[in-house]
């Protein structure tokens, strides 16, 4: 199975129609932030650093240190 036939968010196995958005149904509500992720990585942004400004990774917690 190729990347493309998964969800991008949750790794879930898409349908054919699904395939368009790379998005299964249950995370479709993230296509916006997705949209806006990609345009970021095409201006140069590391994949991290687009995530967590699109809210889509969570940023680091203080604690840890
Ligand atoms: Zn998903």
């Amino acid at each position: 199975m190729s990347l493309l036939d998964q969800c991008r968010h949750c790794d879930t196995p898409l349908s054919a129609e699904e395939q368009t958005s790379r998005l299964c149904d249950e995370c479709s509500y993230f296509a916006a932030d997705y949209q806006r992720y990609d345009a970021l990585r095409e201006e140069g942004y590391m994949p991290y650093q687009a995530k967590l400004i699109c809210g889509l990774a969570d940023p680091p917690d203080p604690d840890d240190e």
